[in-house]
């Protein structure tokens, strides 16, 4: 690799952090189910909720009128909240006609709410108590997206996690992608993968119930999403090992995140030239295109998706950002070290959020980009900064060399809009 650009003298692993424990504005865990239902075409996702997750769900994904949508909420009424009703008869007969009504399902998630803690219902039991009664046809699992434990991308996280203990054990050596990525753009990947002689590889989480991994001590794991710290900790608890490397954002990351898988099998470095040459050449030609656009432009990252240290080393290093913060709701230096060694000393570090304090950080630094949540994109702009939604970097796909562009594009998007208002307006 020796054309990649060295790391800096000084990179961020061992930067200080500032930690916050204010408020927090970012949407819940139940988000994930908008992609993660995609993914896994045998699932559903029934949220144990109120109107208000259902609300979330529907505006988030937008209301599916002619599919059989494959996520729903049984929703918690006030004689539930109030202890008047035996919410697990109830939630029983709920899925007992869902399930015969709906022959295809394979997989049936449990999804925790705040209103389904508030009443402390215990979906661990009930997941257990319905696999008893469905299993083996379906398995029934339980996780959480309630919003006061988790960020929009925890999700995944918690469902991710909650599967792995029900993996099959094997001893057989094999490479587990982790994390829920578009199928074209998992394709690719495993394309690349396939043509270096590494296999086999599954990915967690497969489509189908029936391709899903086996976990044993020969198994090693490569992250595809950073926000998959308690899925890591679940897999290495199952004996696996993790292959650290940065995150595939970009020519850099995607090129450095196969090096390291490649290096874990053995491939000689002529082949890895080869089969990586073409697609590298293309995204750099990609990213060039936009970095034009960003090049000495300073971005500031409101901790939403846990995405932002890898995107902040791909925004410096790739298009000539300059970081001035790097926030991000949890930071997992096993995870994302590997990029905050690439990422230069110079932006402040944040970990949690306080968001008043932060909102003061970024009036005082106008950054020419600031990346944050729905929420606080509006206010901000009416206060003549520029901002870039971070959900939209979830539900978008960015990952690996033929998505690199894209990735770059919609960081200039907003500038050159915004530069494009103000010619109109001169
Ligand atoms: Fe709102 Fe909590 Fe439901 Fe999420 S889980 S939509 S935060 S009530």
């Amino acid at each position: 690799m020796t054309d990649l650009p060295p790391p800096p003298v000084k990179g961020c692993r061992e930067a200080p952090v500032l930690r916050e424990f204010g408020q927090r504005e970012v949407f819940c865990g139940l988000t994930g189910i908008i992609w993660l239902h995609r993914k896994m075409q045998d699932a559903f996702f029934l949220v144990v909720g109120s109107r208000t997750c259902a609300h979330l769900l529907q505006s988030a994904a937008g209301v599916m009128i002619f599919a059989e949508p494959r996520f729903g909420t049984a929703l918690l009424e006030e004689k539930d909240l109030a202890g008047l009703a035996d919410a697990n008869a109830e939630l029983d007969r709920e899925v007992d006609r869902l399930l015969a009504r709906r022959p295809d399902i394979r997989q049936l998630f449990l999804v925790g709410s705040c209103p389904s803690e508030v009443i402390k219902l215990d979906l661990e039991r009930a997941a257990e108590r319905l696999n008893t009664r469905h299993a083996p046809k379906v398995r029934v699992a339980s996780y959480t997206g309630a919003g006061t434990d988790t960020t929009f991308t925890q999700g995944e996280d918690t469902c991710l996690a909650a599967l792995v203990p029900e993996l099959d054990k094997t001893d057989a050596r094999e490479l587990v992608l982790v994390g829920a990525l578009p199928d074209v753009v998992e394709d690719q990947a495993l394309a690349l993968l396939n043509a270096m002689g590494i296999g086999p590889v599954r990915s967690l989480p497969a489509r189908r119930l029936e391709d899903m991994p086996a976990i044993g001590p020969n198994t090693v794991f490569a992250l595809t999403q950073p926000f998959l710290g308690e899925t890591h900790g679940q897999l290495i608890r199952r004996g696996a090992r993790h292959i650290a490397a940065p995150f595939p954002f970009g020519e850099e990351g995607t090129t450095r995140w196969l090096r390291a898988i490649a290096d874990e099998f053995g491939v000689p470095d002529d082949l890895f030239e080869k089969v990586t040459a073409a697609p590298r050449a293309r995204a750099r030609k990609a990213v060039a295109a936009h970095a034009e656009d960003l090049r000495g432009k300073s971005i500031f990252f409101l901790p939403d998706s846990q995405l932002e240290p890898a995107l902040a080393r791909f925004l410096t290093r790739e298009c000539g950002m300059t970081a001035v913060e790097v926030g991000t709701p949890f930071l997992h230096r096993g995870i994302m070290g590997p990029d905050l060694d690439l990422l230069a000393e110079g932006p402040v570090l944040s970990e949690g959020q306080d968001v008043d304090r932060q909102l003061d950080r970024v009036r005082a630094a106008r950054p020419d980009l600031t990346v944050c949540g729905l929420g606080l994109a509006n206010p901000l702009e009416a206060e003549g900064l520029t901002t870039k939604w971070a959900i939209e970097l979830v539900f978008s796909p960015v990952h690996f060399y033929e998505q690199a562009g894209d990735l770059a594009s919609l960081f200039a998007r907003p500038l050159n809009r915004k530069r494009l208002l103000k010619l109109e307006a001169a």
